[in-house]
C-alpha cells in the first residue's frame, strides 16, 4: 500500500503514520524527520536545511524531491510506504507523480486529516509538553511564532494539493478532530473500503466497513477504478433493495468530510444504484 498523509502541522499525521506502520508493516517516509536527522548528522543538505526549518519556511523542492527519490529506491520501501510531510507543494506533487511513474509505483490514496486551525496550537503545545516529559529534545520549530508561519505556508502552498489530488480522484478526507483512536479506525475503514487493505472478519449484521457497497462508494470517491466495484455490487435479486440502501448510507458516510468532487461522485453512484435497482 502506498499512501500520502496530508494535513497541517499538528493534524496528527505522525501519530497516524506510526499506527499504519505497526498495523500494515509499511515504512514511514517523513521528509521532516529525514531533514532533522540530516541536520543532526551535519551533512551538507542538513546544514542547508537547518536554518530554513528553524524559521518555519519550506526547504527547496529539489532537496526534498532528491531525498524522497533516493528513499523510494531502498528495499524496505518496496512493500509499501506512507509519505508524511511530502509532497508539500504542487511542484513537489508533480515531481512525485513523475518519480512514481518512472519507478512503476502506483499511489493508492491520499488521506487528508482535516482539523480546525484553532486546535492546532493547543495540539503542538501538548506535543511539546509530552516530549519534555519524556526527556526528549523539543523541535526548534514547535514555537507559537514559527507554528503560525508553518500554518501560513500550509495554507498557501500545501492546501492546493487537496484540489490536486481530489481532481485525480485520490483524495480521502478524514475528520482529524476525532480522538486518535477514532481517526485510526476511520482511516482503516476507508482503506479497507477502497480495497487497499484486506477486510477483517465482519460482524453478521449492520453496516460493514469494507462491504461491497461501502467499497464501491468509497472507491468511487477516491476514483481508484471501477473494476472491483463492478464485480462487487452484483447482489442476488432478493438482496437488491437493502444493498442499494446500504450503498446510499455508505456513500453518505464516505462523503462526510470528503471534498466535493469525489464525494459528489460517490453520492451520484449511490443514486444510480438505487435507480437501477428500482427499474429492475
Ligand atoms: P515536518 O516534520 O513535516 O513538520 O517538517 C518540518 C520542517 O521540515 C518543515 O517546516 C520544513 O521546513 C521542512 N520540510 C519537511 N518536509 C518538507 C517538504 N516536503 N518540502 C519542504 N520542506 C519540508
Amino acid at each position: 500500500m502506498r499512501l500520502i498523509l496530508l494535513g497541517p502541522p499538528g493534524a496528527g499525521k505522525g501519530t497516524q503514520a506510526q499506527r499504519l506502520v505497526q498495523r500494515y508493516g509499511l515504512v514511514q517516509l517523513s521528509t521532516g524527520e529525514m531533514l532533522r536527522a540530516a541536520a543532526a548528522a551535519g551533512t551538507p543538505v542538513g546544514l542547508q536545511a537547518r536554518d530554513i526549518m528553524a524559521s518555519g519556511s519550506l526547504v527547496p523542492d529539489d532537496i526534498v524531491i532528491g531525498i524522497i527519490s533516493d528513499r523510494l529506491d531502498q528495499p524496505d520501501a518496496r512493500k509499501g510506504f506512507i509519505l508524511d510531510g511530502f509532497p508539500r507543494t504542487v511542484p513537489q506533487a508533480q515531481a512525485l507523480d513523475a518519480l512514481l511513474k518512472k519507478k512503476h509505483i502506483k499511489l493508492d490514496a491520499v488521506v487528508e486529516l482535516r482539523v480546525n486551525e484553532s486546535a492546532l496550537l493547543a495540539r503542538v503545545e501538548s506535543r511539546v509538553a509530552e516530549m519534555l516529559a519524556r526527556g526528549e529534545e523539543v523541535r526548534i520549530d514547535d514555537t507559537p511564532e514559527v507554528l503560525s508561519k508553518r500554518l501560513a505556508s500550509y495554507r498557501a502552498l500545501t492546501e492546493p494539493l487537496i484540489h490536486y489530488y481530489s481532481e485525480r480522484r485520490k483524495l480521502l478526507t478524514v475528520d482529524g478532530m476525532m480522538t486518535i483512536e477514532h481517526v485510526t479506525r476511520e482511516i482503516n475503514r476507508i482503506l479497507t473500503a477502497i480495497g487497499a487493505v484486506p477486510a477483517r472478519p465482519q460482524a453478521k449484521t449492520g453496516q460493514k466497513a469494507g462491504s461491497a457497497s461501502s467499497r464501491k462508494a468509497i472507491r468511487n470517491a477516491a476514483g481508484t477504478g471501477p473494476r472491483r466495484a463492478k464485480t462487487a455490487v452484483k447482489p442476488a435479486a432478493k438482496a437488491r433493495k437493502p444493498v442499494s440502501r446500504t450503498a446510499k448510507k455508505s456513500a453518505r458516510k464516505s462523503v462526510s468530510g470528503s471534498r466535493a468532487k469525489g464525494a459528489g461522485v460517490a453520492k451520484k453512484t449511490a443514486k444510480k444504484v438505487t435507480k437501477k435497482r428500482a427499474k429492475t
